[in-house]
């Protein structure tokens, strides 16, 4: 049976639960131990696939096709394995569950309530990876913080299983921050301490007490929070700032988070941990030789998080061509023609992001033809491809029309267009093309040598495809589809004959780029920004020089 750890979170969000599950995840995973995370999340919608980016980041796609939280690409990244439906689940889904159970008649004519019903479902939902042998430890966090209205009934239900299992079976880990006050120059431990007391009141008492903190824990306050909050000081452990969410595993590892997690469950017999291809990269990603500047071409910019696993690949494959990756964000929302040199001249590459409705189109548009014109590496995911087709039909093949139907459903040349299974379904949640799919890569293209196989399969957010009617007068003209589906025949990747480094894919490859194992496409992009920069770089020596003579 699989044992469970519980992540909650006290006195403010965004203190970095996700990572800190993620790390202990990592650190378990290094000592031999099959573990998977799951995330809870309290609020109402059945999934956050219809939630805008500015709510919420980016909606990160499983295998299996789920709309989930962005913490699982987190949980992904970290430890190189795949997550599914099951390990993201909302107040939403919960409730859409017993609500159906409802009117089934399944509860017999009983009035159904939170306690048991509700908490029911979500214990049933907590214990359902460990029920096969897959997995020795399950990490549970919970989204919000404790005290959260909408969080109860997960702390209730985290309450009841602490009760049930076995005492060795579950531990519960609370992360809090310890502010540090500038002018008293002092950190103060009261927030954790209301908030420990908090999580106590609602029945649950931590075991082990991760605190955020941007100086140093000294041995005293170590002590004193250990004593207020009534654990073991060794169970108090500091996370100290980190420069990159990767070291967050080695800065817990420093402090015994993993071995404290493992005294706790009883385990005594496991190994030192593996952790040699995360120290190579991380020392890749702290000394690089290079740097190479990347356009991040988009509209959510604003929000970090709305990117995240975009800009999370490309410190995979920075490390990987030992090569730091600055990435400019460039709002696709002010390119006009007539701006776009100026704000595109000083990149060694373009990638032009995913996306929804027609704001920011037309600047993403001129932002491809600026890169397919000067030879600079450009790579389009999903509704950047879509771009890269409507641009070379305007541009290259003559079709001042050319457009998707998402953004003008009466265009008289749909190289983009709604696909067919999509024509009928009106209602949004998980309704996309959503998961992974196979591809065939046409051998000797771009594609193919940047993957080195024919067959691959890559994860999909779409509803609009490439519209095969035009592809015999795209590939006349120099633009080729690489990858293709084999079952269907939907165009999944383009890409330019006559063009150093010039992709666009339909699908979502910055989903499966991990820290072991980095996306290829990525790794490549990165490497012919280099290439740019070195050639750039070149130019201009030679222009110095004839200069002086
Ligand atoms: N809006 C486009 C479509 O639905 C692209 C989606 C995306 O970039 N994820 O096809």
């Amino acid at each position: 049976m699989a044992k469970y750890i519980f992540v909650t979170g006290g006195v403010t969000s965004s203190l970095g639960k996700g990572i800190i599950a993620a790390s202990l995840a990592k650190l378990l995973q290094a000592r031999g131990f099959k573990v998977t995370i799951q995330k809870f999340d309290p609020y109402i919608n059945v999934d956050p696939g219809t939630l805008n980016p500015y709510e919420h980041g980016e909606c990160y796609v499983t295998e299996d096709g789920a709309e989930t939280d962005l913490d699982l690409g987190h949980y992904e990244r970290f430890l190189n394995i795949f997550t599914s439906q099951a390990n993201n689940v909302t107040t939403g889904r919960i409730y859409q569950t017993v609500i159906n159970k409802e009117r089934e008649g399944a509860y017999l004519g009983k009035t159904v309530q939170v306690v048991p019903h509700i908490t029911d479902e979500i214990k049933r939902r907590m214990q359902l990876l460990g029920q096969s042998d897959e997995y020795d430890i399950i990490i549970t966090e919970i989204g919000g913080t404790v005290g959260d209205i909408e969080s109860l009934p997960f702390v209730e239900a985290v309450r009841q299983l602490q009760w049930e299992l076995p005492e060795e079976d579950s531990v519960i880990v609370h992360l809090t921050l310890i502010p540090y006050l500038k002018a008293a120059k002092e950190l103060k431990t009261k927030p954790t301490q209301h908030s420990v007391k908090m999580l106590s009141q609602e029945g649950v008492h931590p075991d082990i007490i991760v605190c955020r903190t941007e100086k140093p824990l000294t041995p005293e306050l170590r002590r004193k929070i250990a004593q207020f909050c009534n654990v073991k000081q060794e169970a108090v452990i500091e996370a100290a700032d980190a420069p990159t969410i990767y070291e967050v595993p080695i800065l817990m590892m420093r402090e015994g988070l993993d071995k404290t997690v493992l005294k706790k469950m009883r385990i005594t017999d496991y190994k030192e941990p593996e952790l040699g291809k995360w120290k190579e990269f991380l020392d890749k990603l702290k000394y690089p030789n290079g740097k190479v500047t990347i356009g991040l071409i988009g509209k959510y910019l604003e929000l970090q998080d709305a990117y995240k696993s975009i800009l999370e690949s490309f410190i995979h494959a920075g490390a990987m061509n030992e090569c730091q990756v600055q990435v400019v964000n460039v709002h696709s929302e002010f390119i006009t023609a007539d701006n776009v040199s100026e704000k595109l001249s000083g990149l060694d590459g373009l990638l032009v992001a995913p996306g929804f409705g027609h704001r920011g189109v037309e600047g993403k548009i001129e932002a491809v033809k600026y890169a397919r014109e000067n030879n600079l590496p450009f790579f389009g995911i999903c509704l950047g491809m879509q771009m890269a087709a409507i641009e070379f039909a305007r541009n290259v093949l003559g079709l001042p029309e050319a457009h998707s139907t998402e953004m003008n459903p009466q265009t008289k040349e749909p190289v983009i267009d709604l696909m067919e299974e999509q024509k009928k379904i009106t209602a949004k949640g998980g309704t996309m093309r959503l998961g992974a799919y196979p591809c065939e890569l046409l051998p000797g293209s771009l594609a193919a040598s940047i993957y080195n196989q024919t067959k691959i399969s890559e994860r999909h957010r779409h509803r609009w495809e490439f519209n095969n009617a035009y592809l015999d007068a795209f590939e006349k003209a120099g633009m080729i589809a690489s990858g293709k589906n084999p079952g269907t025949g939907l165009v999944e990747i383009i890409e330019l004959k006559d063009h150093p480094f010039f992709i666009g894919v339909q699908y979502h490859p910055e989903l499966k780029s991990t820290v072991e194992n980095p996306q290829p496409i990525f790794v490549h992009f990165v490497k012919a920004a280099k290439t740019f920069a070195d050639k750039k770089q070149e130019a201009k020596k030679t222009t110095l020089q004839k200069e002086m003579i």
